[in-house]
């Protein structure tokens, strides 16, 4: 093993093949003249044995994705706030035997608006669709950045109900609605979508109005054209991203957390962008 070797790091999840994550780490540590083993790995045993076989094995680091992200929160040793606000860990740092769990989803979601885009988030209207685990992600990071209001508009309004009360703040009136109610809304400056419908082709029932004329729309899901959400707010004349800036900085976090290196985000999401991580 030589110095400029960081180590044994890997993402667990499920499904996993498709993950960039490797890539995007490889990535990070050439920038720096490093080198790093990251593997992608579908546990084939229980989530908590499948940890343990990792460290046995010389593994110092872990991302955690869908559907493991509770069930690290559950395991790890110790919380970092991120974790603690959110229920959940995408990030595992190894030390002295110990499981240090973060979440670094939200941090990179606001690197990609706040600091990528310029789009600042203080007092300003968000709404967030959708109410599933990468909200509960998010919201922390969001919260943070002070803005005036957030409501988040799910299917199962249920959801999105239970949402607004564990993020409950006292500076930031946070409230739920039905997908249905979405019509009767007006002048919000940034729309996060955080549904799967990009997946499937589809998108959230909007309408323009529910924009205000320079709102930022933020689809979480990435993908290599545009996804339905952003083609709708392009028709609209408003800006829009998908969801690769937040992937990368999610990681560049994560990398940072493991080595003590902050790596130039911004170069790693061009490569990204033009497909020249794989
Ligand atoms: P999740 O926990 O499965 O939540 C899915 C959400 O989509 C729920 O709110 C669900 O509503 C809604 N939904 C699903 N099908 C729908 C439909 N037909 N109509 C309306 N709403 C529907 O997923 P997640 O972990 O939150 O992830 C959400 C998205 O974010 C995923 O596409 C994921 O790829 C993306 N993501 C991206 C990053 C990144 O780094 N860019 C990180 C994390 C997640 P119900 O509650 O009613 O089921």
């Amino acid at each position: 093993m030589t110095a400029d070797f960081l180590g044994k790091f890997a993402v667990f999840g499920n499904p996993i093949s498709h993950s960039k994550s490797p890539a995007i780490h490889r990535a990070f540590a050439a920038q720096i003249a490093k080198t790093i083993d990251y593997q992608a790995i579908c546990p084939p045993a229980d989530f908590k044995t499948a940890v343990a076989n990792f460290i046995q094995a010389g593994g110092v680091g872990l991302n955690v994705t869908v559907p493991f992200k509770e069930a690290a929160y559950t395991l790890c040793d110790q919380l970092d706030p991120s974790a603690q606000q959110a229920g959940a860990v995408n990030t595992i740092k190894i030390e002295n035997g110990k499981l240090l769990g973060y979440n670094t989803d939200g941090s990179g979601l606001v690197w990609d608006i706040c600091q990528h885009q310029k789009h600042f988030l203080a007092q300003k209207k968000l709404i967030i669709i959708g109410a599933g685990g990468a909200v509960r992600g998010i919201l922390p990071a969001i919260l943070a950045k002070s803005p005036q209001c957030v409501v988040i508009a799910n299917r199962t309004l249920a959801r999105a109900q239970q949402l607004a009360a564990d993020f409950h703040h006292d500076s930031c009136s946070i409230t739920a609605l039905a997908l249905e109610d979405l019509p009767t809304l007006a002048g919000f400056d940034v729309l996060i979508n955080a549904t799967t419908l990009s997946l499937e082709g589809k998108m959230p029932p909007l309408v323009a109005h529910i924009l205000a004329a320079d709102a930022l729309v933020v689809d979480l899901v990435y993908a290599a054209t545009a996804t339905p959400t952003q083609q709708w707010a392009q028709s609209i004349g408003r800006r829009s991203i998908d969801g690769s800036g937040m992937l990368v900085a999610q990681a560049a976090s994560a990398f940072a957390i493991w080595t003590g290196f902050r790596v130039d985000c911004g170069a790693v999401l061009s490569q990204f962008r033009e497909g020249l991580l794989v």
